[in-house]
């Protein structure tokens, strides 16, 4: 009998049809099929939507440039620039606060500011709210005021996540009301730039914020007060022609794309090739239309040096203005 029995579970693996052997424990012959079986697992796990939600990126992050790999932790540690080529990765805006401004200085302005739908686009409310659950922001900037080594001073980080860093007209107000708290509190304003352009869900309404955050920037000229302005990558369209355009001082990271237009649609216009390294920062700087290309992890250093060429306080001042727990340092 237990030949028999052996036999059948035999034939069962060979067979591979469970159903055939109605008389056995269909448990038992599962049980050693998984014993004899060389595939262990059969199952893979497909994470919920929910999860991938909580882990929004990998282990490892693979440098677009040079295509190395390295830990997402590692690479976080170096500003998100990459070890052995130099590439400058993406920054969300409140990481890129985090590599400016003194540790609990910053505080956010306006920000539960929400676009409206003026043209009835579709399906633009449904896309906004998909990167604002995605990005945990409320629109493609963010504002506030904090210090820079001591030095106050009201920013505004654009973050390209959030439908590529457009401008609506929340980024406009955005940025036209941080503008107006320098001028009330005569402080310099800095600008982190990253934009696909104006945003075309909100037409004409977005071509607006060219001139409203030009004319802002304009006050603050008038006022006495300092722009510096920087150029991420991409900085493109609607906002490279505006606002990023017009700083006193205008600075860049590493190969960041700033252009007006497209590469192709130039060339297919003035029907001319144009130079490989055509609308990038180190080109822009050798045309003299930025002062400087700054690596990330010079960035603190040389916006303290301009802020202390400019500010008003004296060097003892500056000094009071820091944290305790700083000085101690
Ligand atoms: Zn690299």
């Amino acid at each position: 009998m237990e030949k028999i029995y052996e036999l059948q579970v035999k034939n069962t693996l060979l067979n591979n049809e469970a159903g055939s052997y109605l008389e056995m424990d269909k448990e038992v012959i599962c049980m050693l099929r998984d014993l004899f079986s060389k595939k262990k697992k059969k199952y893979a796990t497909i994470p919920s939507e929910e999860a991938k939600q909580e882990v929004p990126e990998g282990l490892m992050t693979k440098c677009p440039q040079c295509k190395s790999i390295m830990y997402t932790k590692e690479l976080k540690k170096n500003l998100s620039v990459c070890d052995s080529c130099g590439f400058h990765h993406r920054l969300t805006a409140y990481d890129r606060l985090d590599t400016i401004f003194d540790e609990g200085t910053f505080e956010e302005f306006d920000q539960n500011i929400i676009s409206k739908d003026p043209l009835d686009f579709p399906s633009y409310p449904e896309k906004s709210q998909s990167d604002r659950e995605k990005t945990g922001l409320n629109e493609a900037i963010v504002t506030g005021k904090g210090k820079i080594d001591g030095y106050p001073a009201v920013v505004g980080v654009m973050d390209a996540r959030f439908r590529m860093g457009s401008m609506g007209s929340v980024v406009g107000e955005k940025i036209v009301r941080a503008i107006e708290r320098a001028i009330v509190e005569d402080m310099p304003f800095i600008l982190f730039a990253a934009s696909g352009g104006a945003r075309m869900q909100e037409g004409v309404f977005s071509l607006m914020q060219m001139a409203k955050t030009s004319t802002a920037l304009n006050k603050l000229h008038n006022a006495g007060g300092l722009f510096i302005s920087i150029m991420t990558h991409p900085t493109t369209g609607g906002v490279s022609a505006s606002f990023a355009s017009l700083g006193d001082i205008n600075l860049a990271e590493p190969k960041a794309l700033i252009g007006f237009a497209g590469r192709r649609i130039i060339e297919q216009t003035i029907r001319q090739e144009l130079p490989e390294d055509f609308q990038t920062a180190e080109f822009l700087l050798k045309h003299g239309q930025l002062d400087r290309v700054v690596e990330r992890k010079d960035m603190k250093d040389t916006l303290k040096t301009i802020l202390s060429i400019h500010s008003p306080l004296s060097e003892g001042e500056v000094e009071e203005q820091k944290e305790p727990n700083e000085q101690e340092v």
